[in-house]
């Protein structure tokens, strides 16, 4: 099998299992007890955290662990609402294609009396700077833009944005679920507030995450009851997931140069393979990318039989293509960068692991190719492209 779905979750490094084990079975204390068994539980709790922020270049204070990415982004919000709800101000500006967990969250805040700017994606996938300047107002509370996006993998201008926010005094979050552990990432030089990350994404455990915030933003609770997290989110501390966690993002950071190179040259070898492929497309920008992250379109193509296909072949992939979710909308990403619908249905997304072999790279890129023109030479919508009875959308 090939697993090329690492964007969905990775597996458990052994590193971070490791570290988890002794948690589970030996430091099982609470960290709340004031025995010292429960005491050296929180030495690691501690520990783990200012690992983290180490890697983050933080402060240990300003970690809060959470149930994962999509609890870390849903509290970065309510915060940043909180705060500025105080003040009046009730505008908060993010992007047409952030991941649900902030568009969903928006649509609640929405109904609350703030007010939304999705601010236009380019059809490589970028925003820019400028247009976040533009969009600032006098009661802007927070500008909310994802680090990588999750589907497209285009890797965000941070720093640039970083330094409009805090040049307006305006507080900045960013979903950095996809970039932590794959990007280097330093809170101070890119003028971040806040930052969400998620375990699972980088060969931690699931159900465990991290909102960083930065010394003097006071946390919303989403979560009340005991004083865990400086009485910021209750619930006895996930110590053997956050142990982990803390293995895994380390080992990560501490290979990112090597992987980040191999990767590079790994994508931009299945990037030429599949861009054969006649009426493809890339998604997103070539350059600013995940190293992991290629995601193509093909015309008269449906993402879902795709797959099917491709799992036949013992390739696990993923599709913008939303049939699963029962709905019949494509990825609101792809629509963003402008794909139509019809195009939009004929994508896929494989996500590298860090340990993919040239060898696989070959075998993905000889699969899809067999699998598109199997269904193609099916499809009544291909015949009629190439009989000319209806226009390509892709060259
Ligand atoms: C996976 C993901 C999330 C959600 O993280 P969970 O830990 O699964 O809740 C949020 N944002 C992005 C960009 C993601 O890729």
């Amino acid at each position: 099998m090939i697993y090329a779905d690492n964007a969905a979750t990775t597996k458990v490094s052994e590193a971070a299992l490791a570290a988890m084990l002794p948690c589970l079975t030996q430091v099982y204390g609470n960290p709340s007890s004031l025995y010292a068994f429960g005491q050296s539980a929180k030495e690691q709790l501690e520990d783990a955290r200012a690992r983290i922020a180490r890697c983050l270049h933080a402060d240990p204070k300003e970690i809060t662990f959470t149930s994962g990415g999509s609890e870390a982004d849903n509290q970065a919000l309510r915060t940043a609402a909180a705060l500025g709800a105080k003040k009046g101000k009730k505008h908060i500006i993010s992007t047409a294609f952030e991941h649900h967990a902030i568009l969903h969250t928006l649509d609640a805040l929405k109904k609350e009396g703030f007010e939304i700017t999705l601010l236009d994606v380019h059809e490589n996938g970028l925003i820019t700077a400028q247009q976040v300047a533009e969009a600032i107002r006098p009661d802007t509370a927070l500008v909310t833009v994802m680090f990588a996006n999750n589907e497209i993998g285009t890797v965000q201008p941070i720093a640039e944005i970083g330094a409009v926010c805090r040049e307006k005094g305006v507080l900045f979050h960013t979903d950095a679920v996809q970039a932590a552990g794959h990007l280097p990432i330093d809170v101070q030089a890119m003028q971040i507030d806040m930052l969400s990350l998620s375990g699972h994404k980088f060969h931690g455990p699931k159900g465990t995450g991290v909102l960083y915030a930065r010394k003097g933003i006071r946390l919303e609770n989403l979560i009340y009851g005991g004083a865990q997290e400086r009485n910021k989110r209750a619930g006895t501390e996930n110590l053997p997931a956050i142990a982990g966690m803390a293995a895994a993002l380390e080992e990560s950071v501490a290979h990112l140069s090597e992987t980040t190179e191999k990767l590079i040259r790994q994508r931009d070898r299945l990037i030429r393979g599949l861009s054969e492929i006649p009426h493809s497309t890339l998604n997103g920008d070539a350059v600013h990318r995940l190293p992991s992250n290629v995601n193509f379109c093909f015309e008269a193509i449906e993402g879902e039989s795709l797959l099917l296909l491709l799992d036949d072949k013992g390739i696990c992939a993923s599709s913008g293509s939303a049939c699963t979710s029962g709905s019949l909308d494509p990825s609101h990403v792809l629509l963003a960068i402008g794909r139509p619908h019809e195009v939009a249905h004929g994508s896929l997304r494989l996500s590298l692991g860090e340990d993919i072999t040239d060898d696989e790279i070959d075998y993905l890129i000889a699969s899809v190719k067999d699998v598109v023109t199997y269904l193609r030479n099916m499809s009544p919508v291909w015949r009629s492209l190439n009989e000319g009875k209806q226009p390509f959308v892709l060259p």
